[in-house]
């Protein structure tokens, strides 16, 4: 069976005091939920601060992207080499990555592959614009997406990569898919497209996600379905009481 999985994507906020102050407000609370896998990503600039508040839990830590190279000169960038020194997992191909910094998914697949050399553990996006949703484009996108960002992937790391299916319509609207819409694309689109590529029992190991308004009332519409193995939260990982209620949703 598939342990569920719990991602805070902090995106661009908090600054290092403010993360500190933000771990310190849940992670007791986190620790003692068991069942369900805890990952928080801040900003890289937090990323050592918290990596030491965390230290000797059960607690993951995970970077929000990272670039393929493994050194060199590439101003402004980060690389495998430096995530992974601090964490286990690292987002990849968020949609406002793929938005506002034009990543595609030739790029992201150079950083999936960068990951699988790394060891790193992938949370792997992808989802439709409003407008591929409304024009019944959502199968079509979500398994390019997949297929060209996984492609040249090995079985043995696949099994371990985490997808996020986040239709980019419900990041950050509040206007969230509904549980069953959630279930039928991961079920029918992203777990097909990775039985395609691995095989059937890769494809069924595989922890797939929803993201998109996750808040504590809403959480437990996604969990109950039978695809869906977890979140990856943005606006609700700020709140502590609320990504409590999240991954207390997971565990039961
Ligand atoms: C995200 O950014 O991955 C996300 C799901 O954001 P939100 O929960 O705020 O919609």
């Amino acid at each position: 069976m598939r342990t569920p999985l719990v991602a805070a994507n902090w995106k661009m906020n908090k600054t290092v005091e403010e993360a500190r102050s933000l771990v310190y407000a849940m992670s007791a609370r986190l620790r003692i939920i068991k069942g369900v896998e805890k990952v928080l990503c801040p900003p890289y600039l937090s990323l050592l601060a918290v990596h030491a508040l965390l230290e000797g839990s059960d607690i993951g830590l995970g970077a929000q992207n990272m670039y393929w190279e493994e050194k060199g000169a590439f101003t402004g960038e980060v690389s495998p080499l430096m995530v992974k020194e601090l964490c286990q997992y690292v987002i990849l191909g968020h949609s406002e990555r793929r938005l506002y910094f034009g990543e595609t998914d030739e790029t992201v697949n150079k950083r999936i592959l960068a990951a699988q050399k790394f060891d790193l553990t992938p949370i792997f996006c992808v989802g439709e614009t409003l407008e591929q949703y409304e024009s019944k484009q959502t199968a079509e996108v979500v398994n390019r997406q997949i297929r060209l960002g996984l492609a040249g992937a090995d079985a043995a790391f696949a099994s371990r990569i985490v997808v996020a299916y986040e239709p980019v319509w419900a990041i950050g609207t509040g206007r969230a898919s509904s549980g069953e819409n959630a279930n039928d694309v991961v079920g029918k689109v992203i777990r097909a497209a990775l039985e395609a590529l691995f095989g059937g029992s890769t494809a069924q190991a595989i922890r797939v996600l929803y993201g998109g308004s996750v808040t504590g009332a809403n959480a437990a519409e996604f969990f109950g379905q039978p695809e869906i193995d977890g979140a990856l939260v943005g606006g609700a990982s700020l709140k502590p009481d609320d990504f409590i209620a999240i991954t207390q949703a997971a565990a039961t």
